[in-house]
This record gives structure tokens, sequence and C-alpha cells, in this order.
């Protein structure tokens, strides 16, 4: 296929492909499928080898968020049944974080619900970060407290923080749809100022909450032009109990797609399947290893994960390798800092380039998929209870 050569080549030169482009590869057909997978997973192969870098989730505080993000089981007014606590104590945040790093986990990923955290708040996530780098050599440290205010994201990068992630979520179009309590333009803010005092930030989308093809493109190019050196893609995890609970419209097939026109759209960032893998990719798991180079270790924020062991296991059985604390992840150029100033090739998009009057292909239309209830389990393990973490 032209389209997938032409996506290939711009992809080992860090090319921002057109938006035409990018929404072609979602209206691909599944007969094209394991085409799509191949071609996206050179360019995976390219800047990351066949190395996948294991992210571990520690959830600081749980539920009894004021904020109303629709996708969220901590939402105001959630009533999905959630575990629901506050602060971990460093000690306590220190003991999870060390089984994520003893079952592989390279990064340890610090979450609190919430809008945002106070000054306290910040102090007291700067002991966390401090016990755990005390007690795990060489592990990278990533905080996610929500909205940042002016002098927090120093403050955090002083205490020892590698990374700061705030996720985009979905287009500056239909963020309003999918909540009310803050805008997108908070959420770009807080990015920016993670940027600016030199954390590594973290910023992506979560697909199936009602999107169009055209939104999720939208948001993938935002986040190009924002540069993070990661990109979390979720599929929506519907749970009981918030406005998303009955929207089930997410297929294997188009997971994958996704993550290949992420990866397309993104080259050379850290592209990390988040939530819903279990949920969504299900048996596919494997194949989307061929398009993200990190996934999260074992369970997530609010529900439960496939074994952390399994994780390890259908790594080896496609061929990969779990990334050790002594490689580097990002690209050289990358890594050296060298693509943060929001131009060249890996920061140009939104404009120019990427922008194109030519009608888009439109997907064919498909078969809603079956709710799969059954997949999604409430973490009853871990931070916040007296049960061992799975690792
Ligand atoms: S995503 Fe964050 S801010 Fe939004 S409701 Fe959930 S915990 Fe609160």
């Amino acid at each position: 296929m032209d389209l997938l050569n032409t996506l290939v080549d711009k992809g080992l030169r860090r090319e921002l492909p057109t938006r035409d482009e990018a929404l072609a590869v979602l209206a691909t057909s599944d007969d094209d499928l394991l085409d799509v997978v191949a071609a996206a997973g050179k360019v995976r192969r390219h800047w990351f080898g066949r190395r996948v870098k294991l992210n571990y989730l520690v959830n600081l505080k749980s539920g009894l968020c004021p904020e109303d993000c629709s996708y969220c089981s901590q939402r105001l007014g959630s009533t999905a049944g959630i575990l629901k606590y506050t602060w971990l104590k460093p000690d306590q945040a220190s003991d999870a974080a060390a089984a994520g790093v003893a079952g592989g986990a390279k990064r340890v990923c610090l979450v609190a619900s919430g809008r945002g955290p106070t000054d306290r708040d910040v102090d007291r996530v700067s002991e966390t970060i401090k016990a755990i780098k005390d007690n795990n050599e060489g592990v990278e440290v990533c905080a996610c407290l929500g909205l940042l205010s002016d002098g927090q994201a120093e403050r955090l990068r002083e205490a020892g923080a590698d990374a700061y992630n705030h996720n985009l979520n979905t287009s500056e179009a239909t963020y309003g749809e999918i909540t009310t309590t803050h805008t997108y333009e908070d959420r770009v803010d807080t990015v920016q100022k993670a940027h600016a005092a030199g954390l590594s930030a973290c910023s992506g989308l979560i697909a199936g909450m009602g999107e169009t093809d055209e939104d999720l493109v939208d948001v993938v190019y935002s986040l190009r032009e924002l540069d993070p050196d990661s990109v979390p893609v979720n599929f929506l995890i519907p749970f009981e109990g918030t406005p998303l609970g009955k929207e089930w419209n997410l297929t294997p097939q188009r997971c994958l797609r996704i993550l290949a026109m992420t990866r397309f759209v993104c080259p050379d960032v850290e592209v990390r399947i988040a939530g819903g893998r279990e949920v969504h990719l299900r048996t596919m798991q494997p194949l989307a290893l061929h398009l993200a180079n990190s996934i999260f270790l074992g369970d997530y924020l609010t529900s439960e994960g496939q074994a952390g062991k399994a994780d390890l296991e259908m790594i080896a059985d496609a061929g990969f390798e779990v990334e050790g604390t002594d490689q580097v992840t990002l690209p050289e150029h990358r890594a050296a800092g060298g693509c943060h100033d929001g131009g060249g090739a890996c920061g140009s998009g939104g404009g120019g380039a990427c922008g194109s009057d030519a009608a888009p292909e439109v997907s064919e239309p498909r078969t809603a998929p079956d709710a799969r209830t059954d997949l999604i389990a409430v973490r009853r393990r871990g931070a916040g209870t007296d049960l061992a973490p799975n690792a």
C-alpha cells in the first residue's frame, strides 16, 4: 500500500504525516490490519528496537475527586464502587513501588485524584519520591497530581521527580463534553509547566469515549505539537456508575489502528498502552507490542490488570524484551533534550504540513461490539489495601 510505504518513510525521518494520511490509517479495513501493524512496527523498531518499558502505577489517593471527568471512576458522583482512601504515607507508597520495581518496572507513576495538588500535597509527594528513590536505585519517578500551580513543577523536579503526567485525553473541540470543571487549556498549561521545569512530559489520550476519527487525529496532532516524551494511549474502561458506563465501541482491531496512527504521528516518542489494554485488546495484546514500546505492569488505578507474570510472559512470547534500568528509553536526539524546542521535525504539528482541505476517507460502519463488563474488575489489592500488589 502506497500509504503505508509513505508513512514508514516519514516515521523513520520523524516527518509529520498529513492529517489525511493519519485519518486513512484509522479507516483501513480489517483485511489490511496486519499490513498496518507491520508498517508501524518498522517505525517502532527503528526508534525503540524490541524493548518494552514497564511502568508501575501507585494510586496515592483514590476516589473522592471534586472534578467531573465523565470517563473517570473517581469523579464527583461516581457510584463505581472503587477503593476510596486518602494519601498513602511515604513508606506505604514506597512498599507498593518496590513491588513494581521487583516485577521489572523501570518507572513508578505516582497518581493522586483531585483537581490539583496543594503546596502541602507537593510536600507529601516530595517525601514519597525521596523514599522511593532511596529504596530503588535507578528507578524513574513520574508524578500525576492534576493541574499544577506556578512553582509546583519546579518543586517536584527538585524533589527528584523525573517526569510529570497530565493527559489531554481528547480533542479540544470535544473536551467540554467530557469534563466541565476544568478546560482543555488548563491541561495544556500544566503540560507546558512540566516541560518548562525540566520534567519529562508525559501526556496522552483516551479512545473509546464516542469521539470521531477526526477527534482522535486532532488530539494526537495536538500531542505532537506539545512534544511530550511519552504518550499513554488509554482505551476507555466503561465503569458502571459513570456517565460513560455504556460506551462500548472499541474493537481490538480499532485499538490496533489507533496505536498505529499514534506511532506514525509520534514516531520517536514512548507510546505506552495504558488503561483498557486487557479489556479491549484482549487476545490481540501481543500484536500491540509491535506498535507501542511501553506498557503498565500489573494493575491500574482503580481496576485490576492481568497478572504481572502474564505481562512478562506475553512480552517474552512475542519476542520482545523488558527494558532495563541501564538502557535509555528514548532515541539519542530526544534523550539529550534536543527535541523540546517546539520547532523542527519533532514538534511542529498543528499547521502547515498537516493541514489539508481534502475530504478524509470515511470509515466503514462497524457493528458495535458487545459490552465486556465481565472483563472489568475493580482493584481490591495493592495500594490502599492489606493485600499484596499485583506486579
Ligand atoms: S481524571 Fe482526575 S481530575 Fe478527573 S475526575 Fe478523575 S481523578 Fe478527578
